[in-house]
Formats: structure tokens, C-alpha cells, sequence
């Protein structure tokens, strides 16, 4: 069974992770603060603070804007439910952001026609998310959400890698070139995997500070105080990466050149194998500034001209032991949100989860593995 996606650990990163076990610091160690270094000077921030997974970066995010009661954030429908839920943890209310229905990602129009929405509540932050690992218009949905009295807070654990050139400065997602923090998760179908666990880069010092305080119950040891005492000045959380797991991400990133190669070149054969069938599959369309590491394989497939049910069809793969997800049900649609916000119709949403469906993408997959989904594929299609 080839599943969408899963995560490569070899025999130095099991090491490493033994290595840490005999060590003295199981949580709470010098690995933290080393894979923290490492991958700051990796995505090119000042800044970057590592926690429990890619949720508690998120709410160590709203946390450290103060984000709260009265307060509201954009968030795309088209995500994970994490990009919304971080606002709920902290009292403020999500205003969903449609998405363009080729790319499935926001866009300053879809922004604008969010932002028109906002019945009164103070904005404070922008959470767009690089779905996929193609990245969003930051500098376009910066000047709207400046604008409007915000920040942007990216939510890129799909982009680890993905470079960006909007006009003359390249950069990498996860520099904050343009966002207050960017937040990253290391769940195992994520480019790299720690099992749990997640980073917030920024290159502002103060909000480093503040989010490495929340991550630990909103602790601090003033300097020159006695040798035992530490102060609570504000409620934070236990969000911490043991350093075990941080060892593992150290020797993880390490291979990040290598993986990131891997699921370009994956991806690129997946582009040319699935040519022949573009009259009914075509991969998410790519922005002109984005040069992604894709996490997901995303296409959209016209399901009813092929006169096949997505339901049909990934059972035909499964069958074929070809595995499949849906990135994503939109989240505005779920129950709570129902609830909570009432109807909402978000229409290029709706068109790009009709039409969505990740293909199996992971550096350990062979070239003949690409060859053979898109046979199963264009079967499951009755091409
Ligand atoms: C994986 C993911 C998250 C949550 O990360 P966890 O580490 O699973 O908590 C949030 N947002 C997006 C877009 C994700 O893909």
C-alpha cells in the first residue's frame, strides 16, 4: 500500500534519538536549542521557537499577539482545522477566507471579500496557509491585512523548503519577510517528522521571547533572583519538544536537501505521467512566484465528466494499493462552525474540494510507484 504521504526515518536518525535517551536532559535540554538554532538558520529567520506540534504553534501564536475576546482572525476554509481552531482556544471569533479554485489557496480578493465580513469585530491577524507547499501572496495579503490593522501569521507546515520570488526578493517560507511568525508542525506526513511536534519562526525578539515563556507555563527566572525562584507574570501552557524529539528533528533537517530533491523530482514525474490524462485531471495550478517543496500531490480531477464518484474512484485506488486523502473538507462547513457562524457559501471552495484528491507523495517512493498510481489512476477513471 502506497499511503499519501509518510515519513523517511533511517538509522542515524534512530541514533540520534538513542543518543538523547542516554543523555541527561529528556525534555528540557541543549538538542532544544540546537534544532531551534538550526532551523531558524535553515528557513532564513532570526528567531524560531520550538513546541508540542503544529496546533500549539498556532496557539502559542494568538497567544503572544494577545489575540482574544473581541478579537477576530481570517483564516482560509480550505485547511486543516487547526488554522481555525487556535482563534477559538483563545476567545476570538475565525472570519473564513474562500479560496481560488485552481490553487486552492487565498487570495487578496478573496481576502478583501473576507475582510467585508468582519461585522464590527478588530481584526488581528491573517493566517494564510501554503496549501500544499505552493506558497500564497504574501506581499498582497500583507498590504490588506496592514491595512486593515493586522498581521500576517503563516500557517506553513505544508512548505518546509518551498522558496518564494515575489518581483526581485527571493526568500524562503518561514523567514517572516513578510509575517509576524510562521508556524510549522512535524507530524510524520510532514517534509520532515518528529511524530508531534512544531516551530514558530519570527524575527521579532520579543515575540520569540514571549512564545518560548507561554510554551512553558508563562515562566520566567529574572536574572539575578535566588537560585530557585521563578515568577508567572501571565498563564502559559506545558507546549514544550522534549529534547528526544528534538534530536530526531536535528537529524531530520539535516536531510531536508535531500527530501526536498526527492519530492521535486516525484512531483515532476507526476506532471509529465499525468499529461495524457489533463482532459480530466490537472494538477492544483502553481502561482508564478512559488517554487514549491510540495508535502501534498494535490489534482483536481472533473469527477463527472469521467462519470465516476471521488468515492468510487479512491476505492478503485485503494483496491489497487494506491492510498488518497482530501486536503481538505472546507472547514466552515463543519458542524461547530455551522453552529457557530450559520451558512456560509465560500464557492471556490466548494469547487476545489469537489475536485481535490492528494496522490501518495513521500522521498521514499520510487520513480516506478509514480508510474503506477497514475496507471491505477487513469483505470480508476475509465481512461
Ligand atoms: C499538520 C497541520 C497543522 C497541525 O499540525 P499538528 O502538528 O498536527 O498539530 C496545522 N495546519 C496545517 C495546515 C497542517 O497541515
Amino acid at each position: 500500500m502506497l499511503p499519501y504521504g509518510r515519513q523517511t526515518i533511517e538509522d542515524d536518525d534512530i541514533a540520534a534519538v538513542a543518543q538523547a535517551l542516554r543523555g541527561d536532559f529528556l525534555t528540557t535540554g541543549p538538542t532544544v536549542e540546537a534544532f531551534e538554532r538550526a532551523f531558524a538558520e535553515t528557513v532564513g529567520a532570526r528567531h524560531a521557537v520550538a513546541c508540542a506540534n503544529g496546533t500549539a504553534a498556532l496557539h502559542l501564536a494568538m497567544l503572544a499577539l494577545e489575540v482574544g475576546p473581541g478579537d477576530a482572525i481570517v483564516a482560509p476554509s480550505i485547511t486543516f482545522l487547526a488554522t481555525a481552531n487556535c482563534a477559538r482556544f483563545v476567545g476570538a471569533e475565525v472570519v473564513f477566507a474562500d479560496v481560488d479554485p485552481t490553487t486552492g489557496l487565498m487570495t487578496p480578493q478573496t481576502l478583501a471579500e473576507a475582510l467585508a465580513r468582519l461585522d464590527g469585530r478588530r481584526l488581528r491577524a491573517v493566517l494564510p496557509v501554503h496549501l500544499r507547499g505552493d506558497a500564497v501572496d504574501l506581499p498582497g495579503l500583507k498590504a490588506l491585512a496592514e491595512a486593515a490593522g493586522a498581521v500576517l501569521v503563516e500557517d506553513a507546515p505544508h512548505a518546509l523548503g518551498t522558496r518564494v520570488n515575489f518581483g526581485n526578493e527571493a526568500g524562503l517560507v518561514g523567514d517572516c519577510a513578510h509575517s509576524a511568525m510562521a508556524t510549522f508542525s512535524f507530524h510524520p506526513v510532514k517534509t520532515i517528522a518528529t511524530g508531534e511536534g512544531g516551530m514558530v519562526t519570527t524575527n521579532d525578539p520579543a515575540l520569540a521571547e514571549r512564545l518560548r515563556r507561554l510554551r512553558s507555563h508563562g515562566m520566567v527566572r529574572p536574572e539575578g533572583a535566588d537560585p530557585w525562584w521563578y515568577e508567572m507574570p501571565e498563564v502559559g501552557f506545558n507546549y514544550r519538544l522534549p529534547d528526544i524529539l528534538c534530536a530526531l528533528g536535528l537529524s531530520q533537517l539535516a536531510k531536508l536537501d535531500r527530501f526536498a530533491a526527492r519530492r521535486r523530482a516525484l512531483a515532476a514525474r507526476y506532471e509529465t505521467a499525468l499529461a495524457p490524462l489533463a482532459r480530466l485531471v490537472r494538477p492544483a495550478a502553481r502561482p508564478a512566484w512559488s517554487d514549491p517543496v510540495l508535502h501534498l500531490m494535490s489534482v483536481l480531477i472533473d469527477f463527472e465528466a469521467a462519470g465516476r464518484s471521488r468515492r468510487q474512484v479512491v476505492e478503485t485506488l485503494k483496491a489497487r494499493g494506491v492510498g488518497t486523502q482530501v486536503h481538505y473538507i472546507p472547514v466552515h462547513t463543519q458542524p461547530y462552525y455551522r453552529q457557530r457562524y450559520g451558512e456560509l457559501d465560500l464557492p471556490g471552495a466548494r469547487a476545489w474540494y469537489e475536485r481535490c484528491l492528494s496522490l501518495p507523495l513521500y522521498p521514499g517512493m520510487e520513480d516506478a510507484d509514480v508510474d503506477r498510481v497514475v496507471g491505477a489512476l487513469a483505470e480508476a477513471l475509465g481512461v
